[in-house]
C-alpha cells in the first residue's frame, strides 16, 4: 500500500524515516559491513561510524559521548537502568515509578515484584500530574532507583524532571527518566537535568525501529543487562547494530536542527486540531493538563468506542491511536487515562492524535472535515445514547 497519501497523526507511535537517515545506513550495509571488534582494517570504518554516531547522539541531549550506551529500544534502556540499578545495590530492593509509565516500565516493575522487590507506583491527579510529597514520602532507605518518565506518550504530559531528579539528589537515590517521547520535540540537557540515566528510542526519531540509548551518568553504580562480548566499553553485550547506530546519530543531527519546527510549526497545527474538534464535535473533552508535548492531544469523545472510530479514520487514510500502540487491540481501558481517573464513558471513547514536521494544515483540515460525521455515525449507532 502507497503511505504517500495517509495522513499520519501517529508520531508518538513511530515516524516515517527520514530519507537521509536511510541514505546514512546504506554505506554500513554495503561497504562497512565488518564487526568494528575486529583486528583487521576492515573493521576501522565501521568503529568510526559509531563513534561519529555516539557523538550526534550525545550532543542532542547535552552528554559527553563518554556516557551513551547504544541498546536495542527504548524498552531494553529502561528494563537496563532498572535492573542495573538494583543488581549494583544488592540490598536496595525497592522501586519508585508512576502509575502511567509506559509498559517498557510497568510490566518490568511488575515483574520484578514477581521476583521479590517491591515497587510503588506513585498516583496522579486528574491533569496527569503526581504530586512532590507522594514521591518524597515514597523514598525509602532501601530505595535503588526512582524512575518517572518525562513526557506520557499517550497525552505527551510533561513531568518537572529537573525537580524530581533534585528531590531524588537529596535523598542520595538514583534517578532515571524515560526521555522516549520528548527526543526531538523538546531541548534535553542531561547536566542541567541532574538525571542519573535517561533512554532514548530512535524510531520516535524519523530513524528505524530496533535501536535505543542510555545515558549513564559518569560515576554511577551500574551493573550491565545484556552481558557479553566487551561492546560498548564492556556496559553491553552483543555485536553493534552499526547501521541502526549511524542511522541514529543522523537523526539525532536532523532532530536537533528541527527543535524549533516542533515548537512553532507542529505546535500550530496541533491547536489547530484541538480548536477545529472543539468548536465542531460536542462532548469532546481533552484529557491531561499543561505543560505537555506540542505534538501530542488526546481527546476524549463521550459516547464512542475509540477502537471503532480508529477504523472510520483507517478507512479515509488517517492514522491516529487509542493510546499507546503496544496496547492497541486490547479492550483494557487505558491504564494511564485510568490513573488519572478520567470516567470509562470518555476513556473508551479517546484517541491520541500525534504530529509530526512533515504534517500540513491540509492533513489537519482533512480530518476536521472527516471526524466529525465519524463522532456522529459512533453515537447514533450506540446503544447507549
Ligand atoms: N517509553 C515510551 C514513553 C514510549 O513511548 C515507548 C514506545 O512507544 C517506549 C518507551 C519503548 O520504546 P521502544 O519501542 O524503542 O522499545
Amino acid at each position: 500500500m502507497s503511505t504517500d497519501k495517509l495522513v499520519y497523526l501517529d508520531h508518538n507511535a513511530t515516524t516515517r524515516i527520514a530519507p537521509e537517515v536511510i541514505e546514512s545506513m546504506l554505506p554500513c550495509l554495503t561497504n562497512h559491513w565488518g564487526n568494528p571488534s575486529s583486528a583487521y582494517s576492515l573493521a576501522i570504518e565501521p568503529a568510526r561510524l559509531i563513534e561519529e554516531a555516539r557523538e550526534s547522539a550525545a550532543r542532542l541531549i547535552g552528554s559527553d559521548k563518554r556516557h551513551i550506551v547504544f541498546t536495542s529500544c527504548g524498552t531494553e534502556s529502561n528494563n537496563t537502568a532498572i535492573q542495573g540499578a538494583l543488581t549494583a545495590n544488592p540490598t536496595k530492593r525497592h522501586v519508585v515509578t508512576t502509575a502511567v509509565e509506559h509498559s517498557a516500565n510497568i510490566k518490568f516493575c511488575q515483574h520484578l515484584e514477581k521476583s521479590g522487590y517491591e515497587v510503588t507506583f506513585l498516583p496522579v491527579d486528574l491533569d496527569g500530574a503526581i504530586d512532590f510529597c507522594d514521591l518524597q514520602s515514597a523514598i525509602r532507605k532501601d530505595t535503588a532507583i526512582v524512575s518517572i518518565m518525562w513526557a506520557n506518550n499517550e497525552t505527551g504530559v510533561l513531568f518537572p524532571i529537573e525537580e524530581i531528579a533534585a528531590i531524588c539528589r537529596s535523598n542520595g537515590v538514583l534517578f532515571h527518566t524515560d526521555a522516549v517521547q520528548v527526543a526531538g520535540k523538546l531541548p534535553i540537557d542531561v547536566k542541567n537535568l541532574g538525571v542519573d540515566f535517561l533512554s532514548l528510542s530512535a524510531h520516535k526519531l524519523r530513524a528505524p525501529k530496533g535501536i535505543g540509548l542510555l545515558y549513564i551518568k559518569s560515576g554511577v553504580s551500574f551493573y550491565p543487562y545484556i552481558i557479553g562480548g566487551g561492546q560498548e566499553r564492556g556496559l553491553r553485550g552483543g555485536t553493534e547494530n552499526v547501521a541502526n547506530i549511524v542511522a541514529f546519530g543522523k537523526a539525532a543531527e536532523l532532530a536537533l536542527s528541527n527543535i524549533e519546527t516542533e515548537n512553532t510549526q507542529v505546535r500550530s497545527l496541533r491547536d489547530r486540531l484541538e480548536k477545529g474538534i472543539f468548536q465542531s464535535i460536542g462532548g469532546a473533552i481533552r484529557n491531561g493538563g499543561e505543560p505537555r508535548l506540542p505534538n501530542t492531544s488526546n481527546i476524549g469523545f463521550q459516547g464512542i468506542e475509540a477502537e471503532a472510530a480508529l477504523l472510520l479514520l483507517d478507512r479515509e487514510g488517517i492514522c491516529a491511536s487509542s493510546g499507546s500502540a503496544c496496547t492497541t487491540g486490547s479492550i483494557e481501558p487505558s491504564h494511564v487515562l485510568q490513573a488519572m481517573g478520567v470516567p470509562a464513558a470518555r476513556s473508551k471513547g479517546s484517541l491520541r492524535f500525534s504530529l509530526g514536521i512533515e504534517n500540513t494544515e491540509r492533513d489537519i483540515d482533512f480530518l476536521l472535515k472527516k471526524l466529525p460525521a465519524i463522532v456522529e455515525r459512533l453515537r447514533d449507532s450506540s446503544p447507549e445514547t
